[in-house]
């Protein structure tokens, strides 16, 4: 029995879009009218966070009293939150300075390590998790994945060096996901820092913070003094509570493998943070097209747990194999089940590789398709120009191009030639590159071409914008 793409979604309560969008990801190119077979329509629901169930041999049937928890089953969880900012300005230092700030770390001793996430107990006894690689590569890696992990970004702005180029793009990156900010002004102890300026500086990249009248948080902070940093705490509680970020601990978990390495005296180890249900010590998992019972579960301070709630970071002992940062896992109810899946998917992967190698076509083909067939809605694009008045006016040129059909959306626009970290932003916003009399470095080029990121180079301003109409009809063919 088979499935169609449309059917699959109904049965799922997900738009066909979006099951489409994971087709793709799976490296699989479907309309919504096609029919897929039950091995791939499983994966695309255990992919979307649902839980298959195979009535008969091969059809597929989703029980949906397990994917949407009810009501009453849902319970607040700690916010997760991602620090970003330029380099330098005090990623590591105020990640270090908030993880003093827990209090539970001096009732139950052990010695802190570095697992990818800690979590704080604040003397009211919330707690915050923090993702400890700073910076956005981990962010966008994640994020291309499809992997939605950060539930707030925390910019770090030096108060006495302003806004610059990489937290200009944080902020594109925070917002290409939908994931608010707040600001954390730090340095405040330094002679020349100065809050207003970086606020007015913060202004022109369309971020308003609450003392010029916005609705974006912003602390004056000292990572090294430890000043204000309860204040940090309690903007980024307080942004929790207007996320109202809840889940059900009473199910079997899923969740995300936040970082993951073969350890020489321990096997294959991965930090993972549980979105729903609790993690027990012998759950069968499956992460990515990895497999394993749960051995072991370590916190953040070296310390065995029994068990791992919503947000709670845990580092898992006993998997066959290492999977990716940014790789989904899920509990399953048998090692059977667990090793069908990781099979299944490691095929998968060896045809998406097969397919990449063999020149197979990307996003942006499957884009254009989707514009001709009227269900993609927006044109993502990202600008890099020789200077900024160049990257200005192709910004607001591209803007102005969006009809009622099709939305042409800057997802980013900067000066300087094109670097690895601008196609990881392409990437995980499904965007094109506009390179305007600037090149793409040889790095970039290579991840371009294995990402099929599509860059195309221009001189004269008129030319981007004919391209980009055309683009929008779903005409032009992209050029790898
Ligand atoms: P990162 O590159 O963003 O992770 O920045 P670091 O945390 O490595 O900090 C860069 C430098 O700034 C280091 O020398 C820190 O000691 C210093 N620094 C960080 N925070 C503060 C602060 O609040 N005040 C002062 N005076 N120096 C700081």
């Amino acid at each position: 029995e088979t499935i169609t793409v449309q059917e699959l979604a109904a049965r799922m309560s997900e738009r066909g879009a979006d099951v489409i969008k994971t087709l793709m990801r799976m490296g699989v190119m479907a309309t919504i009218n096609q029919v897929i077979d039950p091995d791939t329509a499983e994966l695309v629901v255990t992919e979307m966070g649902h839980r298959p169930k195979r009535v008969a041999e091969g059809d597929v049937e989703i029980g949906l009293a397990d994917t949407t928890d009810a009501e009453g089953t849902q319970i607040a969880r700690p916010p997760v939150v991602t620090i970003m900012g330029h380099v330098d300005h005090g990623k590591t230092s105020l990640l270090d300075a908030l993880r003093a700030t827990d209090v539970a770390a001096h009732e139950a001793g052990g010695i802190t390590q570095h697992i990818g996430a800690y979590q704080v107990t604040l003397p009211s006894g919330q707690k915050i998790t923090f993702l400890d690689t700073p910076g956005h590569e981990a962010f966008t890696a994640m994020r291309a994945r499809g992997a939605k992990v950060t539930d707030i970004v925390v910019l770090v702005v030096a108060g006495d060096d302003g806004v610059m180029p990489q937290t200009k793009e944080a902020i594109a990156h925070a917002k290409a996901a939908g994931v608010p900010i707040i600001v954390a002004i730090n340095k405040m102890d330094k002679p020349g820092a100065d809050a207003s300026r970086v606020q007015n500086e913060l202004l022109r990249e369309e971020i308003q913070v609450e003392q010029l009248g916005g609705d974006v948080q912003s602390i004056e902070v000292s990572a090294t003094k430890r000043m204000n940093l309860d204040k940090l705490e309690e903007a980024i509680l307080l942004q929790a509570e207007v996320l109202e970020l809840r889940a059900n601990p009473d199910r079997l978990a899923d969740g995300v493998v936040v970082e993951a390495k073969l350890d020489p005296g321990r096997g294959s180890v991965a930090t993972v943070l549980v979105q729903r249900g609790t993690l027990k010590v012998g759950d069968v998992l499956v992460a990515g097209a990895v497999w394993g019972r749960v051995r072991r579960l370590v916190d953040d301070r070296g310390q065995a747990v029994e068990s791992a709630g919503p947000a709670f970071p845990v580092e898992i002992l006993g998997l066959a194999g290492t999977p990716q940062a940014g790789d989904e896992f899920h509990v399953v109810d048998s090692e059977a089940r667990a090793r069908e899946i990781a099979d299944f998917r490691a095929r998968r992967d060896r045809q998406a590789e097969l397919a990449r190698s063999a020149g197979g076509r990307g996003t942006l083909e499957e884009m254009m398709k989707g514009i001709r067939e009227g269900t993609a809605k927006e044109l993502p694009v990202l600008i890099k120009a020789d200077v900024q008045g160049s990257a200005e006016a192709l910004a607001g040129a591209i803007s102005r191009l969006s009809t009622d059909k099709v939305a042409a959306r800057v997802v980013y626009s900067g000066v300087g030639g094109i670097s690895e970290a601008d196609i990881t932003l392409a990437k995980a916003s499904g965007a094109l590159i506009i390179g305007f009399n600037v090149r793409a470095n040889p790095q970039a080029r290579e991840i371009a071409k294995r990402d099929k990121v599509d860059i195309r180079y221009y001189s004269i301003i008129y030319k981007v914008t004919e391209d980009i109409q055309s683009l929008m009809v779903g005409l032009l063919e992209p050029t790898y």
